[in-house]
């Protein structure tokens, strides 16, 4: 059997990392074809030494020369800026993208691998959040899969396998609350980024950890869930369960609720999509009942953590409003990264900037495009008035 040759699209972060650990342990099954980064050029080099891709891609097209210098005589071919992500993002010669950009930047080289008809392992769901109409659109008509990286909706990937025929009433998506579960205003209003990224359960990249201490991280999966599933927004729903077990649930017309579980790991949901349909051996730890007497649930406090509420106006609405919060969320989160806005000024930033950008029912590619930069613009001047 040929070996799957994998793109990884954001090589150098944290699912990008985890990816290769995972590809590193099954060398018989995947062979990288394409590594792509921002701008960690040192990394991309040991990464391309150690894997020996084809080709490798750097964003920053400050850093070519210094890629170039390390891998030409290697045989890898290096090129650089977004325009080349793009057009690498289209070769045949990858059998599976695993899209692993952060961010609106993710969504043009994923949707020119699925227009060219190369199925994705999807871990950017800000592409979903931004454009799901277009990209599942684009998907169906060239018939390729896109395969959920992020835990929860593997962990419904998974439980919807075998019951192809079968209706979803709902899903739960399990929230493990972050790291001010139970905080109220008067705690959030002075906490600094560094508090901000240390998550309980998890080591993820500084975007999603700063969304998932703001519950934001819950509703853009919300509305990722109901690209990836084809859901209403009344049948999804969010609990926490602050153990991270339970990745997440589908409730079918029956009543059944299918749940599935495990450590909290993202090499798990990252080798299943890899390896999808099959289930590979590893020798990750193994869940232990004996280690969690009791798995609790409650309900978000969305008055507190009021990213969630906006994101569920938001899908519920949908059109460009999705595209709107996610432009101005990264703005707010890169300000607050930056200690130039305080947490909970996040929140405030985003809900004036859905009040001001143009609302529009059904959006072309060109104006999720436009709506970003305009949601961008108007997010950035508001921070500026704010610092
Ligand atoms: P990260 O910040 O650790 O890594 C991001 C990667 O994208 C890096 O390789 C970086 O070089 C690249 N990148 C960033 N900006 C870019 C740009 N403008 N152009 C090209 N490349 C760029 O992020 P991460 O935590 O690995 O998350 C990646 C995606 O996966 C996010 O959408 C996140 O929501 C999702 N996700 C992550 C986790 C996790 O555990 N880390 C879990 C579920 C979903
Ligand atoms: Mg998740």
């Amino acid at each position: 059997m040929s070996k799957k040759r994998i793109g990884i699209f954001g090589s150098t972060g944290s699912i990008g990392k985890q990816a290769l650990d995972v590809i590193a342990a099954h060398p018989q099954l995947f062979e990288v074809e394409v590594l792509t980064a921002n701008s960690n050029a040192d990394l991309l080099i040991t990464q391309a030494l150690q894997f020996k891709p084809n080709a490798v891609v750097i964003a920053d097209e400050s850093k070519y020369n210094e890629v170039k210098n390390v891998l030409f005589d290697k045989g890898i071919k290096v090129f650089a800026g977004s325009q080349a992500m793009i057009e690498v993002a289209t070769w045949s010669t990858i059998d599976l993208m695993l899209a692993a950009i952060v961010g609106f930047a993710g969504l043009a080289p994923t949707l020119a691998a699925i227009d060219q008809g190369t199925p994705v392992a999807l871990a950017n769901k800000e592409t979903l959040v931004v454009a799901g109409d277009i990209v599942m659109a684009a998907a169906a008509r060239k018939n390729v899969p896109v395969i959920p990286v992020d835990s929860e909706h593997s962990a419904i990937f998974q439980c919807l396998q075998g019951e192809p025929m079968n209706k979803i009433e709902k899903v739960i998506l399990t929230a493990s609350g972050g790291p001010f579960l139970g905080k109220k205003t008067n705690y959030l209003i002075n906490v600094k980024k560094d508090h901000a990224l240390q998550h309980p359960n998890w080591s993820m990249g500084a975007k999603i950890s700063i969304d998932s201490a703001t519950l934001m991280n819950k509703g853009l999966e919300m509305i990722e869930a109901k690209w990836l599933f084809g859901l209403e927004a009344e049948q999804i729903e969010v609990i926490v369960h602050p153990q991270s077990i339970i990745h997440s649930m589908v409730q079918f017309t029956d009543g059944s609720l299918k749940a599935q579980m495990g450590l909290p790991d993202m090499k798990l949901p990252i080798q299943y999509a890899l390896a999808y349909p099959n289930r590979l051996d590893n020798e990750f730890p193994r869940f232990n009942f004996k280690n969690y007497p009791s798995l609790t649930f409650e309900q978000p406090d969305v008055k507190t953590f009021r990213n969630l509420a906006i994101s569920m106006d938001v899908l519920k609405k949908g059109g460009n409003a999705p595209c709107i919060m996610n432009a101005a969320n990264e703005e707010v989160v890169h300000a607050f990264l930056k200690n130039r806005i305080g947490f909970l000024q996040m929140t405030e930033v985003i809900e004036e900037t859905l009040d001001k950008i143009l609302f529009i029912e059904k959006p072309t590619l060109h104006d999720y495009y436009q709506t970003d930069a305009a949601a961008r613009e108007h997010a950035a001047s508001l921070i500026n008035a704010l610092t």
